[in-house]
């Protein structure tokens, strides 16, 4: 399904369509509780898309990101604030089998172009 059609989710449509499961065989290579930078988007077979946070309605999403003390845009328990960046630009994908949730988007630079994937602990979100 091409992402321009997926739905768009806000923080409780997020959690309701991931689970806290910390992942099962089929997705255990996916070992990101904060941003990681992958060599290339993950979809299926062994991710489903489920949907974005991208609101089409917002022609320059902000730059600001959400932080508890402590916490950087790297950092394993940073809040997955859904109208934050990065998570502003990012779609929402699971693993089909234990509905491990996952953020991925593209973080462009001047001279280069950086897939980034972390997965989604609910309990982060706001
Ligand atoms: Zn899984």
């Amino acid at each position: 399904m091409p992402t321009n059609t997926l739905p768009l989710l806000d923080a409780a449509a997020l959690c309701a369509a991931v689970s806290s499961s910390s992942g099962c065989p089929h997705c255990a290579s996916l070992v990101c509780p904060g941003w990681e930078s992958a060599s290339a988007p993950v979809g299926p077979p062994l991710l489903e898309p489920v949907g974005t946070l991208r609101d089409p309605d917002v022609y320059e999403p902000t730059f600001e990101e959400v932080h508890d003390a402590g916490t950087t845009y790297w950092h394993p328990r940073a809040p997955i604030a859904v109208h934050a960046f990065p998570c502003n630009r990012a779609d929402v994908w699971r693993c089909p089998d234990c509905r491990r949730g996952f953020l991925q988007y593209t973080e462009t630079g001047g001279y280069y172009v950086d897939h980034r994937l972390r997965s989604i602990d609910p309990t982060l979100v706001r």
